[in-house]
């Protein structure tokens, strides 16, 4: 059990089968194994309930990505570790979401377009590529990638193992500095 955690929003985003889900279920293991407090926030899943209805234009792009920041920034704030896989690929809400919530580690997951069509997880690929589902991210929708992103998960390259330290030590180093912060605070005001 960890008492007074830190809240930090783990933001994962990258295309369609680039590895997202894989990557939050294998580091949700793991933090529930070393006994953080933490909620996942599945972007498929989101969209059938709190965002449901919402479009994949840009407009209701923009707005899924405001509210799964909205309730990420209610849980931080409260101490939870939120881990957020969702494709998000505008950059301008990104940042928006990342300055509203300040405690925010952005993981870019990264493999090239064609790995994640030749993996097709869910076979969404073949029916953009035949038009049957239309502004599909990258084929005929834009995704903006990260410019500093606090990590980059290349998951073409690395296996998941490597992918899910890199982004397991980044939370711990921002969990870290919150205590440290606190830590500071109280022996400035003679409590610590
Ligand atoms: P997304 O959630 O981004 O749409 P998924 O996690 O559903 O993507 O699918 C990614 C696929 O890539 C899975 O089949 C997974 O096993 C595979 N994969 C291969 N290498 C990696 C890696 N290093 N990290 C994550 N996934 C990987």
């Amino acid at each position: 059990m960890q008492l007074n955690q830190r809240g930090v929003t783990v933001w994962l985003t990258g295309l369609s089968g680039a590895g997202k889900t894989t990557i939050c279920q294998a580091l949700e293991k793991r933090l529930r194994e070393d006994g953080y407090k933490l909620e996942v926030l599945d972007g498929d899943v989101v969209r059938t309930n709190l965002t449901k209805g919402l479009t994949f234009s840009k407009e209701d792009r923009d707005e899924n990505i405001r509210r799964i920041g909205f309730v990420s920034h209610l849980l931080t704030r409260n101490g939870v570790i939120v881990l957020v896989s969702a494709i998000s690929p505008y950059r301008s809400v990104r940042d928006e979401v990342r300055n509203k919530i300040g405690d925010f580690i952005e993981v870019y997951v990264n493999a090239p377009l064609k790995v994640c069509e030749d993996r097709d997880v869910k076979g969404l690929y073949k029916k953009a590529r035949e038009g049957q589902i239309k502004n599909f991210t990258g084929i005929d929708d834009p995704y903006e990638p990260p410019l500093n992103p606090e990590v980059e998960c290349r998951t073409d390259k690395e296996t998941l193992e490597e992918s899910v330290e890199k982004v397991l030590s980044q939370i711990k180093q921002h969990l870290d500095n919150g205590h440290e912060v606190q830590t500071k605070l109280l022996s400035l005001q003679g409590i610590g």
